[in-house]
């Protein structure tokens, strides 16, 4: 996939930015502004979709670089935009106008633990403690959340330090530019820091400072986005000129996180409300038209796609702004209209259903061998088609909702299993019938249902709260 899109990406950056005499330079600017747009501003999703305004697309893309950092917006590769580019940063990307992460997801109790995994060779260890205790402070002193600090064991947040490729799909660059990211707030890796080893950390200033950092990344663990304020602790680029005594939060990272967790108990300050996105409607289907439904939902390596009609919303855990697609832009032979998607993580594989037909898919490729017939999952002659599916990670079992009951899938043996289908209303009371789509997520299932959304606790067998359906596309 990343292959295909450098390939596409040569052309438009080299006509806008034509090689002269000064050829190698401008050659290694064109690769950073490209990496650097690629990394934070998501260019290359986008360029498959703008595939013929490409040049233009660049232009707009570093006028939003500019503007978020806080330069003159002029489109142009110019020297302060290069030198910004080089500087040392966090990992997660920038677009986004918001405080919060899409869907604002945040921790769902106000008592939290950490981990420190392992250390760095840089620091003693107990440098390395104190800065992320002191990192915890400042986020304790503004909010209600209380930590405590786990020495085995899973934490809500895993501190880990590691280079390059480290298990997940963002590895680390080396020293300089990416110096470390963090998941927002939910069970297994969200919540999680990372830190580049291929950094030196240090207490004072002199390399890069962890203390600072980790701040910064623990706001992500707590549900805060970039800001594009750079007083801000939560502004992406990394500040070695802050005084690091009398580190202070901006009133702008105050805001942000009591806007999702409220001020402390002590406190009588109003917390804000989080702003709300606009939305815009057109003959497509528009995100924010309160009527929506889905025709399925599905993950995908850590992103979450909603299909609708001949179209999807593709939404990360970094970007504010789900991506919206045609189906046939990035897999030209599955059907629209569909009916059913869940992803099988162990096998990283998609299934995409569709009357009494399915299809794998992995990445941007359909598999050979599909379609198959969906009997050959253990389906009943009588059944024509299925409503939703989603497939839980850590049971592996697959749940296909037909109308108002359910057939379960074991995924290990890849055999329905006995004793089913049983109804929707017996098993996952509260849950109205007729489920468009299931996604699995902070350890919950969520219904979707026409226009509204039933959150399912599965451990407490009930909802647990009503929602919108398109509640997950920032409306
Ligand atoms: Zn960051
Ligand atoms: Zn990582």
């Amino acid at each position: 996939m990343r292959l295909v899109f450098l390939v596409l990406l040569c052309l438009p950056v080299c006509s806008t930015y034509p090689l002269s005499g000064a050829a190698k330079q401008e050659d290694s600017n064109r690769d950073l502004a490209q990496q650097y747009l690629e990394n934070y501003y998501n260019l290359k999703t986008d360029v498959k979709q703008f595939r013929r305004k490409e040049s233009n697309l660049i232009v707009k893309k570093i006028r939003r670089m500019q503007k978020f950092l806080g330069l003159a917006a002029t489109g142009k590769l110019d020297s302060d935009t290069l030198e910004v580019m080089r500087k040392p940063r966090c990992g997660v990307p920038d677009v986004g106008h918001f405080h919060t992460f899409p869907g604002i997801p945040k921790w769902r109790k106000t008592h939290l633990t950490y981990r420190i995994v392992n250390y760095t060779p840089d620091s003693p260890r107990d440098a390395v403690d104190s800065a992320v205790e002191k990192a915890v402070k400042v986020w304790e002193e503004v909010t209600p959340l209380t930590f405590s600090r786990l020495y085995e064991g899973e934490a809500d947040i895993m501190i880990s330090f590691a280079v390059k490729e480290h298990g997940d799909f963002y590895p680390f660059d080396g020293s300089g530019r990416s110096l470390a990211h963090a998941y927002p707030p939910g069970p297994g890796l969200y919540g999680d820091i990372h830190f580049d080893d291929d950094e030196k950390w240090t207490e004072d200033a002199s390399g890069t400072n962890l203390f600072l950092v980790a701040a910064h990344e623990l706001g992500h663990s707590l549900g805060l986005f970039h800001s594009a304020n750079t007083e801000a602790l939560m502004y992406p680029l990394y500040n070695s000129f802050t005084e690091l005594v009398q580190f202070r939060l901006s009133q702008d990272d105050v805001n942000g996180i009591q806007s999702l967790y409220g001020p402390p108990p002590a406190s009588t300050e109003e917390p804000l409300v989080p702003t709300i996105s606009i939305p815009s409607g057109s003959g497509t289907p528009a995100k924010c038209d309160p009527a929506l439904s889905f025709d399925a939902i599905s993950t995908l390596r850590g992103e979450y796609l909603f299909f609708k009609d001949r179209y999807f919303w593709r939404r990360s855990h970094w970007n504010s702004e789900p991506e919206f697609h045609l189906i046939s832009a990035f897999w030209p032979s599955l059907p629209s209209y569909l009916d059913a998607a869940y992803e099988v993580n162990s096998r990283d594989t998609v299934f995409i259903f569709k009357g009494n037909e399915f299809w794998a898919i992995r990445g941007n490729e359909v598999q050979a061998g599909y379609p198959r017939g969906i009997h050959t999952l253990g389906f009943p002659p009588t059944i024509r088609k299925i409503g939703a599916a989603v497939s839980d990670k850590e049971k592996k079992k697959t749940y296909f909702f037909v109308e108002d009951k359910y057939w379960r899938f074991d995924e290990n043996s890849q055999s329905m299993e006995q004793g089913f289908p049983r109804l929707i209303a017996d098993d996952f009371p509260g849950v109205e019938p007729k489920v468009d789509a299931v996604l699995q997520a902070f350890g919950f299932f969520y219904f979707f249902s026409g226009s509204s959304q039933f959150e399912f606790d599965p451990n407490a067998r009930m909802v647990t709260h009503i929602l919108k359906s398109n509640s997950w596309l920032h409306c």
